[in-house]
């Protein structure tokens, strides 16, 4: 069998703990930097980071676009942290850049400054019994969610992960914790996808 090669936005953030994870599951990770860099990939990772940091360099490369086009031909993505805040339609009290591909509403940092930080178990239902652990870090929260979206997890009554076709959201990193289940969740939706 060939191995799925996903690629992940390096423009800035987390690009070396998302392709370990990758590769964990059996899959290939490619680094993106450019456009031609997303070509051959079967599905997209844009990482944590500053999301208007990531925003700004994706318009200046070209990157965006691409990124629309490929999506809206049917390449999952999968946005974590500051890549939930890049594929949200809405992001509150903000005009940078985004993505906008996904029907949520987002608030950035809406996880208290004080505790810029945490950690908690989290239940997720579809990918298994065992509590995840989830890494909060200056974490957006998802304020609103259109009808066709699926909360597989919540926080306080919130959704902090979340689903919609091909669109994967977390406001956590599971790239931080050497738990791989949600890489592979997002993989099976890939090779869905393919199939
Ligand atoms: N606070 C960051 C932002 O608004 C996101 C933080 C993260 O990705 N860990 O872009």
């Amino acid at each position: 069998m060939v191995a799925i090669k996903l690629g992940v936005l390096a423009l800035q953030g987390s690009f070396i703990e998302h392709a370990r994870s990758i590769e964990r599951c059996g899959a290939r990770a490619v680094a993106v930097r450019k456009p031609e860099d997303l070509e051959g990939i079967e599905g997209l990772i844009i990482p944590g980071g500053e999301s208007t940091t990531i925003g700004k360099l994706m318009t200046r490369y070209g990157l965006d676009q691409r990124i629309r086009e490929l999506a809206a031909a049917g390449m999952p993505v999968y946005g974590t942290c500051a890549g939930l805040i890049l594929l949200a339609r809405r992001v509150l009290a903000s005009s940078q850049p985004v993505l906008g591909m996904m029907d949520i509403t987002v608030m950035r940092n809406a996880y208290g400054r004080q505790v810029d930080s945490f950690e908690a178990d989290l239940r997720i239902p579809a990918i298994g019994d065992t509590p995840f652990r989830g890494v909060f870090i200056r974490a957006p929260r998802i304020e609103v969610t259109g009808p066709g979206v699926e909360v597989l997890a919540e926080l306080d009554g919130k959704p902090v992960l979340a689903r919609q076709g091909r669109f994967l959201v977390s406001s956590f990193h599971p790239e931080l914790t050497g738990d791989a289940r949600i890489h592979r969740y997002f993989l099976n939706m890939v090779s869905d996808m393919a199939s």
